[in-house]
C-alpha cells in the first residue's frame, strides 16, 4: 500500500486507518470540500465528490490509486455544490443520496449553480480589490473556489444521485460494512453521515467542520447540535470534516457547544427586541475566536436569530 497515495492541485490524500483514506481539499484548489476513499474489501466507496469535475476527477484517480479499483459508488452528504459536483467525473459508479437531496440537487442544485457562473467573475475580482474584507490568510481559499468554479468547461450540469434513500442504507464489502445514515437536517435539509463502526470513524460532511465556522444559513443549529450529540454517541474516535483538518469527538463537542451558543444568544436577542443590525456587530466568542471563515458568525447568529423569531422549536 502507498504511504503517500496522492498530492495533486486540489487536495491531498492521507490514510486515516486501514482502507481509509481522507482527501483534504487544499488553499486554492478547486475541491473546496473533504472527501473520503473507503475500501470495504471489493467494493471502493467515494464520499463526496467536491466543487468541480476537475477535483471530482483528480479523486477518482486517488480512489483507484488508494484501493487498486475504481469507485463503485459515490456518496452525496448533501445537496450543496461543493460536495456534489465532481459526481460525473466517476461514471459508471452509482451516485447515493438521500431522497431529498436529490430532490435539492434537481432543483435548489442547479438553480445555484447557474448563480455561481453569473456572479463569481465578480467575486473573484473583489477578493484582492483594495476594499476587500477577507482576511489576507483566507484569499486563496476564496480564489480556488471562485476560480474553480469559473474553470469549469461550458456546459456542464450537475449530475443528480441515481440511488436514494430516506434513514439508513448499508455498503458491504468483503472485509467490513460502511453505514449512511441520516438524522434529517441539520445543516442543510437533509446531512448523510457515513460510518464504520468497528473503527470508530465517522465520515459527516458539513455537519463538521473543525478550525473554521460552519455554515448554518441553510440548516437548524438547534436540531444540528442535538445531531451531533447522538452521533457522538455511536462511538467515534477519528471524524473527518467537511472544511479543515481530520478532528476526533471533542470538535464535535466545539461545534455542539458553537451551535448551542448561537441558538442562546438569537434567543436572548429576539426576548430583548434587538435588531439583525445590532446582531450583526456582535462579537465572536473567545473560544471560537481563531476561526477562519469568520464572516460566517454574523450569518450563523441572524439565521438563528429569524429562527428564534419565527418560533421553529428543535425537531425530537
Ligand atoms: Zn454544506
Amino acid at each position: 500500500m502507498a504511504r503517500t497515495p496522492h498530492s495533486g492541485k486540489h487536495f491531498r490524500v492521507h490514510r486515516i486507518g486501514p482502507g481509509v483514506w481522507s482527501a483534504i481539499a487544499e488553499d486554492g484548489g478547486y475541491a473546496l470540500c473533504n472527501a473520503a476513499i473507503i475500501d470495504l474489501g471489493g467494493r471502493t466507496v467515494v464520499f463526496d465528490s467536491m466543487l468541480t469535475p476537475m477535483a471530482g476527477a483528480e479523486l477518482a484517480l486517488a480512489a483507484r490509486h488508494c484501493t487498486g479499483r475504481a469507485a463503485d459508488f459515490v456518496v452525496n452528504s448533501h445537496w450543496h455544490g461543493d460536495h456534489i459536483r465532481g459526481n460525473a467525473s466517476f461514471a459508471p459508479a452509482s451516485v447515493i443520496s438521500t431522497e431529498r437531496t436529490r430532490r435539492l440537487i434537481d432543483t435548489r442544485g442547479r438553480r445555484q449553480w447557474a448563480g455561481d457562473r453569473r456572479t463569481m467573475g465578480a467575486a473573484l475580482r473583489g477578493v484582492d480589490a483594495p476594499d476587500s474584507e477577507i482576511p489576507p490568510a483566507e484569499r486563496a481559499l476564496y480564489r480556488g473556489w471562485f476560480e474553480g468554479t469559473l474553470a469549469v468547461p461550458a456546459g456542464f450540469e450537475p449530475r443528480s444521485p441515481d440511488i436514494t434513500f430516506s434513514r439508513e442504507l448499508s455498503i458491504h464489502g468483503s472485509r467490513r460494512t460502511l453505514r449512511l445514515i441520516s438524522y434529517g437536517g441539520g445543516h442543510s435539509p437533509s446531512d448523510v453521515f457515513a460510518y464504520l463502526p468497528e473503527e470508530g470513524v465517522v465520515f459527516l460532511g458539513d455537519l463538521l467542520s473543525v478550525g473554521l465556522h460552519p455554515s448554518a444559513g441553510d440548516g437548524v443549529p438547534a436540531d444540528w447540535a442535538d445531531m451531533l450529540r447522538r452521533i457522538r454517541g455511536l462511538g467515534v474516535d477519528v471524524a473527518l470534516p467537511g472544511h479543515g483538518p481530520v478532528g476526533g469527538p471533542d470538535d464535535l463537542r466545539r461545534l455542539e457547544s458553537y451551535l448551542r451558543s448561537l441558538d442562546r444568544a438569537a434567543r436572548s436577542a429576539v426576548r430583548a427586541s434587538r435588531s439583525v443590525a445590532e446582531l450583526r456587530s456582535s462579537r465572536i466568542p473567545a473560544a471560537f475566536r481563531d476561526w477562519k471563515f469568520s464572516a460566517f458568525y454574523a450569518e450563523n447568529l441572524v439565521r438563528s436569530y429569524r429562527l428564534a423569531s419565527t418560533g421553529v422549536r428543535p425537531r425530537r
